[in-house]
């Protein structure tokens, strides 16, 4: 979450990672497929490791940054490579689902089995537009190659299924998802007053390393990445159990997006090109991961970068986000104005309010010295007064504290808006609706 929305507010109560040593769990992709054009193409039933990681041992306690949870990092890293490799490339022999492609890769799915590469456009309304689940549904395509595709080649939609669902008095609509896999994943629906507005805030990993304080997701531990069309799958469930189209989305779910780009740049091009929804509509929220902000700025997109800052300095940052030590504020400052001086895109910093914690006019003002000294990058603070649930250690600010916060980067001529909590009732933190219906993670033995 990176406090990341309002939706995140739990607390971890697990702590120090000892991640076991990471666990591949085998799975066979088929790529016999007979004859495209005439061709001979070629027929073999390939192994493809999928990359999975083990859940957060159970005994973990709360600590500082060591060597287990870098080794945990380094693995979504390495995983994230891997669906770069597998998932991500295209053609028959990696195309297990339709979702997630696109039309060029659809195009060439149609080829290589012998079909008119029009068809690709068919199948693109079919699965974006149309929300068809099974590729038997599909109306306007011949039967032969529905079920050449599924019989052959193994292919399906790729979408997921509803396990639960919890409903606020708001309206936010918290969904947890049942994966191919058996693994579940949340993600939240949040529609607004009185506009059209309706905001996903999707989930970029099953579980985090990450381990921030506040955010329940760690207390599930990391169990893997997702695939692009795993991301995609929650946009348009969300639009579909709203009946309504969604406007706007935010990575700011479960998960850090950032050790995840891959699948999270994938999703993004198809949220933009085939969903309809602007870049700009588009927020990728993040604590900091080294050297990846900049890569994320090689993308050129228009979409907004929010980093959970939570702290005006190292020490109190390292108190919340364990993983500053390994990424110092002052590094993390520096990729920001460089990523602002490439793309021209403001930096929003989001800034979670704890009572006690980080909510002083020092705070306020060495907050306010720290933004200023790293330039001009038109920076927006969003304060989210923190919103206790469950046996949070953190507690919420005074109203009084956080006018005053929010006054004083005001004078200091820094945009500040405050955040308002949604969606509190239906089921609180981020990671608690996952935790609760998947306490003994499945694994995936081959
Ligand atoms: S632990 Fe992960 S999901 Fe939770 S706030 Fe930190 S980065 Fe986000």
């Amino acid at each position: 979450m990176h406090m990341h929305s309002a939706m995140k507010t739990g607390m971890r109560v697990c702590g120090e990672q000892a991640l076991s040593r990471c666990h591949i769990h085998r799975t066979y992709i088929s790529s016999r497929y007979g004859r495209a054009n005439g061709q001979r193409v070629q027929s073999q039933r390939e192994e493809v490791l999928l990359p999975t990681m083990p859940v957060r041992n159970k005994d973990v306690t709360d600590g500082a940054w060591d060597d287990a949870d870098r080794h945990a990092v380094d693995e979504a890293l390495k995983d994230a490579e891997k669906i770069a490799r597998l998932g991500i490339k295209t053609g028959v022999d990696h195309t297990q689902v339709l979702l997630g492609q696109r039309i060029e890769d659809l195009e060439k799915l149609c080829t290589l089995t012998g079909q008119p590469t029009y068809r690709a456009k068919q199948m693109c309304d079919a699965v974006y537009r149309k929300g068809v689940k099974r590729i038997q549904d599909i109306s306007n395509i011949p039967k032969a190659w529905k079920e050449s595709l599924v019989e052959e080649h193994g292919v399906s939609v790729g979408r997921s299924t509803i396990h639960h669902r919890v409903v606020a008095a708001d309206g936010t609509q918290k969904f947890l998802l049942r994966l191919h896999d058996g693994l579940v994943v949340e993600t939240v629906g949040i529609p607004a007053d009185g506009s059209h507005r309706l905001t996903v805030c999707v989930s970029s990993q099953i579980g985090c390393p990450m381990r921030c304080t506040f955010c329940a997701t760690g207390k599930g531990g990391f169990a893997r990445n997702l695939m692009p069309h795993e991301i995609v799958d929650q946009v348009l469930t969300v639009q579909e159990e709203f009946g309504q189209r969604v406007s706007n989305v935010v990575f700011m779910g479960m998960g850090e997006p950032l050790l995840n780009i891959p699948s999270v740049m994938r999703a993004h091009e198809i949220i933009n090109k085939e969903l309809n929804i602007g870049a700009r509509h588009v927020t990728i929220s993040t604590v900091g991961v080294p050297n990846a902000i900049l890569k994320l700025a090689r993308y050129a997109t228009q979409s907004t970068l929010a980093i959970s800052i939570h702290a005006p300095n190292q020490q109190i940052r390292e108190t919340i986000v364990p993983s500053a030590k390994a990424y110092p504020l002052q590094a993390l400052m520096k990729d920001c104005s460089e990523y602002f001086r490439v793309t021209g895109r403001r930096v929003t910093f989001e800034y979670t309010l704890l009572a006690g914690v980080n909510d002083d006019v020092q705070q306020a003002k060495d907050l306010a010295a720290l933004l200023k000294e790293h330039g001009n990058m038109k920076s927006h603070v969003n304060v989210i007064p923190w919103n206790p649930v469950d046996e949070s250690e953190f507690k919420r600010p005074s109203r009084k504290n956080v006018t005053t916060f929010v006054r004083v980067l005001e004078q200091a001529g820094i945009k500040t808006s405050i955040r308002v909590t949604r969606g509190l009732e239906a089921a609180a933190a981020c990671g608690q609706l996952r935790n609760k219906h998947q306490t003994t993670p499945v694994h995936m033995d081959g």
